[in-house]
């Protein structure tokens, strides 16, 4: 290729030109073959090359690609909202947006402007979770606790508080679940009482942290104190599932796991499965309710929103895994393919932690498998790994774990949920060659 003028995330790299995706699979130009282990950035769930979906986007483009939300609605976008108003539960409206940074900042945005509605223009500040990941763009960065993604732009980013995760593997008081009594959740409500709930807005948190602490699962009852904390003190508790919704985990919605909901919900990723940008704010009825009796309008859009083609295609996503039943089979794949994961520990002692639900398994990794101690930075095992496996022909995704100001590494295994058992083997296999590979490398 000539001289290249695309930014890519690393400019003094050359990275491999794909020239077409078929189910699990993506094949570069000079023919080499990968299994996408990660579904690209967990966002490819049906696989690549699904005709209907490619059918679904041909057919609205012959209607009209493009209309301005400002001056007409259009069928696929309203048909979607009341699909998803469906599959979330009753009264959720939706607000298209095109990238899960912009769904999760709406749905700050939206958080802010219902309280103001309600006259209590104090409300203003969003508290999260460190360990947590909710998006590139300002807003978004400001309720993330990826210290690697925030630290350029930490002196322009809102100093909004965090709590602590709750990673059980490493729990951040010492402490096991059950005995723990919800230490980590409780910490919120010292949290609100230090900031003052008069000046909280909203508690924002994605039911199982993906990019920023691999696959980290809460224990049985975590939501349920998250929530009665909301209610007690008057917060919105914001659900950021744009990499766990739309089936990822085993259930639709992957707060479905502990039968409860959110006031604002962002989804992305594998609502398009990635075969166009799109992604949304779900806001619940008590909010559009105040907002309608209020100002009437809410302070947000962008000129791609609701875009009719990418509303077809999300349409056709769902009609699909629906269809297919993938979401329910997703349960059952993952469990073979943690187990499978589980033999490799058992032989591989670098493996520390195995955790997840579903299709969005995390891997962590240690240099003592007794001490939890990580490898030292300087290694960079994570890209070492993700390297090597891309090199065997397997795509994982790096995530961050670890000890704060130590760090630590995790990868996120999450094919499509299309996969089938035959094919988990076949990842299995090229992730044991790359432990096998790592292993001679540390040596
Ligand atoms: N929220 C979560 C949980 C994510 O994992 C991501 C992306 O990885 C985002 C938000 C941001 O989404 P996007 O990259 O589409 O802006």
């Amino acid at each position: 290729m000539e001289k290249s003028h695309l930014i890519k995330p690393l400019l003094d790299k050359d990275y491999p030109v794909i020239s077409y995706g078929d189910g699990i699979y993506l094949y570069d130009t000079s023919g080499k073959k990968y299994i996408d282990g990660s579904s690209g950035a967990i966002t490819a769930n049906l696989g690549h090359g699904v005709q209907e979906i490619i059918d679904s986007i041909t057919n609205q483009a012959h209607k009209v690609s493009f209309v301005y939300r400002s001056q007409f609605t259009n069928e696929p976008a309203e048909q979607l909202a009341q699909k998803i108003c469906e599959l979330y539960g009753d009264g959720y409206w939706s607000f298209f947006v095109n990238s899960g940074s912009e769904a999760t900042e709406t749905a700050m945005k939206i958080a802010i402007q219902y309280w103001q509605e309600r006259g209590l223009r104090g409300k203003n500040k969003i508290l999260s979770r460190w360990m947590s990941y909710h998006g590139i763009t300002i807003g978004a960065l400001s309720m993330s606790g990826h210290p690697e993604r925030r630290s350029r732009f930490v002196s322009i980013l809102e100093d909004y508080p965090t709590i602590s995760p709750p990673y059980c593997y490493r729990c951040p008081y010492g402490a096991t679940y059950p005995g723990c009594n919800y230490l980590c959740a409780n910490e919120l409500e010292q949290a609100i009482n230090r900031i003052g709930s008069s000046n909280i807005a909203a508690f924002i948190a994605e039911p199982i942290i993906g990019a920023a602490g691999g696959a980290i699962v809460p224990p049985d009852g975590y939501y349920q104190v998250i929530k009665e904390i909301c209610v007690k003190y008057n917060i919105l508790f914001i659900a950021d599932e744009v990499m766990t919704g739309f089936g990822r985990t085993g259930k639709m919605f992957a707060l479905e796991h502990w039968g409860t909901t959110a006031d604002l919900v962002a989804i992305g990723k594998g609502m398009s499965a990635g075969y166009t940008p799109i992604a949304a704010t779900l806001v619940s009825e008590k909010i559009i309710e105040t907002i309608k009796n209020g100002s009437k309008s809410i302070m947000s859009g962008h000129t791609f929103s609701a875009n009719p083609q990418s509303a077809a295609v999300a349409l056709s996503v769902i009609h699909y895994l629906e269809k297919n039943n993938l979401v329910d089979t997703a349960l059952v794949k993952g469990t073979y393919l943690k187990e499978k994961l589980i033999d490799l520990q058992l032989c591989y002692p670098i493996i520390g932690d195995i955790r997840g639900k579903g299709l969005m398994i995390g891997v962590e990794f240690v240099s003592d498998m007794i001490t939890k101690f990580p490898f030292s930075k300087e290694i960079n095992l994570t890209s070492l790994i993700i390297s090597k496996a891309q090199q065997n022909g397997l795509l994982i995704y790096p995530a961050s774990a670890g000890i704060e100001g130590i760090g630590g590494d995790a990868v996120l295994i999450a094919p499509p949920l299309t996969i089938t058992n035959k094919q988990i083997d076949d990842l299995i296999q090229l992730f044991e060659q790359t432990l096998v590979d790592i292993g001679k490398d540390l040596q």
